[in-house]
């Protein structure tokens, strides 16, 4: 992929935060599966079968050591973050939520973080509370007191934001909820791919991410949850595997993380993804962490030196999204010619409609960067942008 041409040009890939490109120890791995082991898990006692499930039950140890659960039944897989987090509302909901009850979001979340909460409340008649973010795209952590009461039943928030970069202190946020006895999500979809996450150290009860996102397969997701929480949710699917006894009379689930796992899973794409953590971690996430620091250091100043350039999320602890917009140069047309140069970036709302609402603009242009860019790519976009400038002035 990363070798291809786009109109005659070597192409430079800055889409990263949307997907990830694909190692080739990850491409030979599901070939390689498909092509010589594929055969479905968990139902026979034939040789693949067997062979299959292990490679599958291993993957979620392997998924396990990368975020240090505790268990590796703590694992749930899915198909993605959005499917994680609706599976979760869904499961917390039916247990937990009664009228009036209210759970806090943050202004700068995903709509994967916001729709499901809603639909939630509108099922529910719950409330959903909303931390606000300031014009530099940082919490305003000090609210979060005055919106946290006895009705807060759960925190959700997004560790890294797609769209300003900001990384936001998930820590504190954690800390003060269980003062108060209140389960914490953590959308870390944009983060596991660039920083260190140990669930236990930071204590919080659920955590979600996308393989595709770090540089696994599509289709298949993680939704971490402490152990004690899955024996009280119930099973967000129902089907085939999750089952212990079915009677037309009344059916018993078996155990998680099997619990939540109804039908034949993504078992490729989770043997795909752990080959993905592995890849990642043989590289070394802290050299991956500073290698993007430098190039989202060295972005930022150069576009910061560029006065037609108007820069969102401006937090001093910040990853690997570069925001923007060009003074009257609306972000499509800048985005077609930034295309026209070879250059992948991303420009709309990035899904996240509320923090385009917050700057009273309909969208940006985003570069996401992954632990294959260069420097040159980032000289490449910014001349791009300089090109896109003397074209429209
Ligand atoms: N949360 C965040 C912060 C994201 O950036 C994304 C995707 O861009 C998602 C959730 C949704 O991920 P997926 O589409 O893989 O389910």
């Amino acid at each position: 992929m990363l070798k291809q041409e786009v109109y005659g040009r070597p192409l430079v890939y800055l889409d990263n935060g949307a997907t990830t490109q694909k190692p080739l120890p990850v491409i030979e791995c599901i070939r390689n599966f498909h092509s010589f082991k594929n055969s479905s898990i968990h139902r026979g006692i034939h040789f693949y079968s067997e062979r299959a499930t292990e490679e599958f039950e291993n993957a979620r140890k392997t998924v396990q050591q990368f975020i240090h659960a505790e268990k590796s039944s703590e694992i749930i897989f899915t198909s993605g973050t959005t499917s994680s987090v609706n599976g979760l509302a869904w499961s917390f909901g039916e247990r937990f939520i009664r009228p009036g009850d209210e759970i806090i979001i943050s202004e700068m979340e995903h709509h994967s973080n916001i729709v499901p909460w809603q639909m939630l409340c509108e099922r529910k008649g719950s409330v959903l509370k909303v931390l606000p973010f300031n014009d530099d795209g940082i919490l305003e952590i000090d609210r979060l007191d005055a919106l946290i009461n006895n009705r807060t039943r759960l925190i959700s928030v997004m560790h890294i934001s797609n769209t300003l970069g900001t990384i936001n202190p998930i820590r504190t946020i954690i800390e003060k909820a269980h003062e108060n006895d209140i389960p914490v999500l953590i959308d870390a979809a944009q983060s596991v791919q660039h920083i260190a996450i140990d669930v236990q150290q930071l204590d919080c009860d659920f955590l979600v991410f996308s393989g595709h996102k770090i540089y696994g397969p599509t289709g298949i997701g993680v939704l971490y949850a402490k152990e004690k929480w899955l024996h009280e949710l119930p099973p967000f699917q129902g089907g085939g595997e999750m089952v212990d006894v079915v009677t037309f009379q009344k059916t018993t689930y078996t155990e998680p993380p099997v619990k939540f796992e109804a039908g034949t899973p993504n078992y490729i794409g989770a043997i795909g993804l752990a080959e993905a953590l592995k890849y990642v971690t043989s590289t070394g996430l802290s050299g991956i962490l500073q290698h993007e620091n430098a190039l989202l250091d060295y972005g930022f100043q150069q576009l910061s030196q560029l006065d037609f350039v108007k820069l969102y999320g401006q937090a001093s602890d910040k990853s690997s999204i570069l925001s923007f917009n060009l003074r009257d140069i609306h972000y499509y047309d800048a985005g077609m010619i930034i295309d026209k140069m070879g250059i992948a970036v991303r420009t709309g709302t990035h899904c996240a409609q509320p923090v385009m609402q917050h700057y009273g603009i309909s969208g940006t242009i985003r570069a996401s960067l992954g632990m294959y860019n260069t420097k040159e790519e980032i000289d490449n976009l910014v001349g791009a942008i300089k090109k896109v400038r003397d074209m429209f002035v």
